[in-house]
């Protein structure tokens, strides 16, 4: 909760598959200031009901606040927006014992970008390794742009005006499937501690390279050879290998034997965790450290799983990013949702692949609050 005088009289939330995303305005109680600050908290949405506890202790605050005022002053104002907005809605009303408006949530996604963009300054900025976060301040043709939310799955949203959009296309290889799929590969138990790894690991360990299969680079139609002919194309092979070694080396009986205990599941911390590779002797408690050794026996490392799976989710949105905007006739790509979290190798991908495919005509951009356009816009859109 922000400091103890501050007042909060206006709460919006956007709740989507995996994130609540909150923002409020708080103000000094006895300030006589105009203006205030607007806080930004997000929750998991399996934890709603912490979510709903913290709103409750806010509208607390606010109770107190205006019980000394007479006439009391109107209620707390709560906007919702997001899937959850419909699935929760009774359980928040019941919690908050207020009324909640519920907004859509394309309209909030741009009407909070449309905010962002024209009137926060350092809030926008291209990302490009030589040139980390450049700000960039609003121009006057703000409009068309090409919108790319980026949370459990992915909405592409064409925007042509102050309200005026039309979601142009979506994939469900987003957010939710990194965080799916890397819980299921390494045991990292939190999303950052996903990101995390994939920062310390090296992609070339798993991704099949254009290098691997030329042995140099095929200059003529501009791959490098350090360019990813094949995600996670090197690990067959590899697993194959480890295993025919491991085999040779009569660690193993039989090959049956292996693949028996290669079905039997694991859980960690309810994760469901199969081995990548077989081990003879149980393995303690696995620590993060653990996931990022490079022991020869465990040839896939999580950090170079979770390298390369980051670049290949990131690489078919940044690809089909493009796609749209060249079907659309839009220069302006704005990348929105949690799944970006500020992460460089994330942005780096992104904005990497609306340069390359589009030869620089095109400009990927960011934004410093990127998870909370939607809950940005319901704030918003509340009534004067
Ligand atoms: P949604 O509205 O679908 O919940 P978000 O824009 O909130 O979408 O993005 C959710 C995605 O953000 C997750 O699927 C995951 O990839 C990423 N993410 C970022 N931070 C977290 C976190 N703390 N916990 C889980 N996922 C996170």
């Amino acid at each position: 909760l922000p400091n103890h005088t501050a007042v909060v009289s206006h709460i919006a939330i956007d709740i989507g598959g995996s994130l609540a995303k909150l923002v409020y305005f708080s103000r000094e109680a006895h300030s006589t200031e105009p203006g205030g600050r607007l806080n930004f908290q997000s929750f998991e949405t399996d934890h709603i009901d912490d979510c709903l506890e913290f709103m409750r202790k806010l509208k607390r605050r606010y109770q107190r606040a205006n019980g000394a005022n007479s006439p009391p002053a109107s209620e707390l104002c709560v906007m919702a927006t997001g899937g959850g907005a419909y699935k929760f809605y009774d359980k928040i009303r019941e919690v908050l014992g207020v009324d909640v408006l519920r907004e859509d949530e394309m309209e909030c996604l741009i009407i909070g970008l449309d905010f962002f963009i024209n009137e926060i300054p350092r809030e926008v900025f291209t990302y490009s390794e030589e040139h980390p976060m450049q700000f960039v301040e609003p121009g006057d043709n703000v409009y068309p742009y090409l919108l790319v939310n980026i949370g459990s799955g992915v909405s592409f949203l064409k925007v042509s005006g102050p309200r005026e959009y039309e979601r142009v296309g979506g994939t469900s290889l987003g957010g939710g499937t990194l965080w799916g799929l890397l819980s299921l590969l390494t045991g990292a138990r939190t999303f950052d501690e996903m990101l995390d790894l994939a920062s310390e690991g090296d992609n070339s360990n798993v991704d099949m390279l254009v290098g691997d299969i030329y042995g140099t680079d095929y200059g003529k139609i501009g791959l490098k050879s350090t360019t990813i002919a094949s995600s996670f194309g090197k690990v067959f092979r590899k697993k194959r290998q480890a295993e025919t070694e491991a085999e040779d080396s009569g660690g193993l009986a039989h090959k049956d034997q292996l693949h028996h205990r290669q079905q039997q599941p694991r859980t960690h911390n309810g994760v469901h965790t199969p081995p990548l590779l077989d081990e003879d002797v149980e393995q303690p408690e696995p620590q993060l450290s653990d996931f990022m050794s490079k022991d020869p026996s465990r040839p896939f490392s999580s950090a170079d799983i979770s390298r390369s799976l980051l670049y290949a989710i990131s690489n078919n949105i940044g690809q089909i990013a493009y796609l749209q905007s060249q079907i659309h006739g839009l220069s302006h790509i704005y990348f929105g949702g949690s799944f970006i979290r500020g992460h460089p190798q994330t942005m780096n991908t992104l904005s990497y692949a609306i340069k390359f495919w589009s030869k620089g005509a095109k400009q990927a951009y960011f934004l410093r609050h990127e998870g909370y356009l939607g809950a940005v816009g319901a704030f918003l859109k509340r009534q004067p």
